[in-house]
């Protein structure tokens, strides 16, 4: 974790103060850049952090953005998910419980890959963000990594 929001509260302001005056002047690259450069130069380095506002890292001082001003996301820990296999027996069925479609019509005969010919799909979670911000199931062969949605 980052050492320099335990610096003191005067030498923070001056970061501060020294930070902002360089995004008034040049802009938030110039900013970032200067912060950069004092990181190489100090042990106590100033952390980036994801400012929604400035749609980019940014040096954050104690959670708040040096250039706007705006609170900044506090790094987490990161996570990591494994989806495991698991065989659909009626996959029209689990995807359109409200019925109306065929496999076939969804995805040719014998819903083979257009790209391979292959016919395994991997049916991708619906807690991503491609499927999530769709609304279509999507999937992906198995064999070629195509991806078509049912
Ligand atoms: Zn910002
Ligand atoms: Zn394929």
């Amino acid at each position: 974790m980052s050492k320099f929001n335990k610096v003191s509260v005067t030498e923070k302001n001056r970061i501060k103060k020294l930070i902002y005056a360089k995004y008034e002047k040049n802009g938030l690259i110039s900013a970032c850049d200067w912060a950069s450069d004092f990181n190489k130069n100090h042990i106590a380095e100033i952390p980036f952090e994801w400012c929604v506002a400035c749609d980019n890292h940014t040096p954050s001082i104690d959670h708040e953005c040096t250039c706007c001003g705006q609170a900044t996301k506090v790094p987490t820990q990161p996570q990591f998910y494994q989806a495991v296999l698991k065989p659909i027996k009626d996959v029209i069925k689990h995807v359109y419980p409200q019925g109306g479609v065929t496999l076939e019509e969804r995805m040719g005969k014998n819903a083979s890959c257009a790209e391979c010919g292959e016919n395994k799909w991997w049916l991708l979670p619906s807690e991503g963000v491609a499927v999530a911000q769709s609304g279509k199931a999507y999937c992906e062969c198995l064999n070629c990594g195509s991806k078509t949605h049912l």
